[in-house]
């Protein structure tokens, strides 16, 4: 099967983890604030929260801006269910902002619409969660002054877009977000076997989630209450979690980290000569906004308009019996059946919806050889040819 992502690891890596492992710390250790500072320098941030995974890292933001039970917050249908649950797991209310139907980011028309309808209301959201989807950034520029006029703070769930830029500068530098969440899952564009980091220019926000990914423990006798009482001393301040990083995966981190800029100079590559391949044939590819330069996690393409469920799910199989993993990025969040019992329904956002039935991700990642490359196109051909619309005489 060829994946739809998949990691690479060079013997750099593999050497880097080795040596943590022959090292005094295995958990949360030297290496942890090294990939920390090394990823806010990257991305021009100011600090940087490792922690075990991007769902750690989207609920600590969560926490850290104060979310909590009465207050409302808002995110795509068109992403993982963790940029919902988050918040949920806050005891907050999730609504959602239907996606533009050129980028599949969040609509900045619907944002607008929803929040004005929410102002009367009284039901503004606290926090609202853009997703760069398949590494693209949202219009951040848009978004961020709306959140001036209405109050709201800005988590980025930039999960898949590390590498990615917006307006010139790198996703990650919270120039327009309170907090900016990387995942460094497997699939996504670099790893550090699990984990995730929030970034942010906010001391306090960082601080917070510090404290929040170990327990709510300090060994700071600043932040005592009784001040300490000796080397043994800790006070646990706050309910915490264990959300930690641990040292050999920071070192894949850091060490992948290196990669960075050649893993996303290929992906570009890749999604550049599907791009080309395709053109002429009745598929959309991915539409990249002016302001961006997507990272591309994901590559994804629209089938013609006028295929049927029934034979999406043969297009869909055909290719997997064909050794192609292909994927479906994303089933909406709001049909998922937990979130249908919080009332949600097919309808509700409608842009999503239909963008989910007509669109598959194909392999785009760093080692997907020319060979793979051509059979996917070959496949995508064959299945889209039928829909070639004849020349009109
Ligand atoms: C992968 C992903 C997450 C969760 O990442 P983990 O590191 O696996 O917890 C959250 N949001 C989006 C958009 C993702 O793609």
């Amino acid at each position: 099967m060829i994946p739809y992502g998949r990691q690479d690891i060079c013997q750099a890596d593999i050497d880097s983890v080795i040596e943590v492992m022959r090292s005094d710390f295995l958990t949360q250790g030297p290496v942890v604030p090294k990939f920390e500072r090394a990823v806010a320098l990257k991305c021009e941030a100011e600090y940087a929260v490792a922690s075990n995974s991007a769902t750690s890292s989207l609920h600590l933001a969560c926490l850290a801006l104060g979310l909590g039970r009465g207050d409302f917050f808002w995110t795509v249908p068109n992403t993982f269910v963790a940029s919902a649950n988050c918040g949920l797991y806050c005891g907050a209310t999730v609504d959602f902002v239907d996606i533009d139907a050129n980028t599949y980011n969040m609509s900045i028309d619907s944002l607008r619409v929803k929040l004005e309808v929410a102002e009367k209301n009284g039901l503004l959201p606290k926090i609202v969660i853009p997703v760069h989807f398949a590494g693209q950034s949202c219009e951040m520029h848009e978004i961020k002054k709306m959140s001036d006029k209405y109050g709201f703070r800005i988590i980025e769930d930039a999960s898949h877009a590390i590498g990615g830029r917006y307006r010139g500068a790198p996703v990650g530098n919270c120039a327009y977000s309170d907090i900016t969440i990387f995942s460094f899952h497997p699939v996504k564009v670099i790893t550090s076997g699990e984990g995730g980091m929030a970034l942010t220019s906010n001391i306090q926000l960082a601080e917070k989630m510090k404290l929040l990914r170990s327990h709510g423990i300090t060994r700071d006798s600043q932040q005592m209450v009784a001040g300490s009482e000796g080397a043994w001393h800790y006070e646990q301040i706050e309910l915490g979690y264990n959300y930690r990083m641990t040292d050999m995966g920071a070192a894949l981190g850091l060490s992948q980290l290196n990669r960075l800029d050649d893993f996303i100079n290929q992906r570009n590559l890749l999604a550049r000569n599907y791009d080309a391949r395709f053109t002429g044939l009745p598929v959309t590819t991915p539409k990249v906004h002016k302001d961006a330069y997507s990272s591309f996690h994901l590559y994804t393409v629209k089938l013609p308009e006028e295929i049927d469920k029934p034979t999406y799910r043969r297009i869909f199989d055909g290719m997997r019996n064909d050794g192609i993993g292909v994927n479906k990025h994303y089933a909406p969040v709001h049909l998922q059946p937990y979130y249908r019992d919080l009332g949600f329904n097919l309808g509700n956002f409608p842009v999503s919806e239909r963008y989910a039935e007509q669109t598959i991700t194909l392999p785009l990642h760093y080692g997907l050889s020319a060979d793979e490359q051509g059979f996917v196109i070959d496949k995508v051909s064959q299945a889209a040819m039928p829909y070639v619309k004849p020349r009109r005489k």
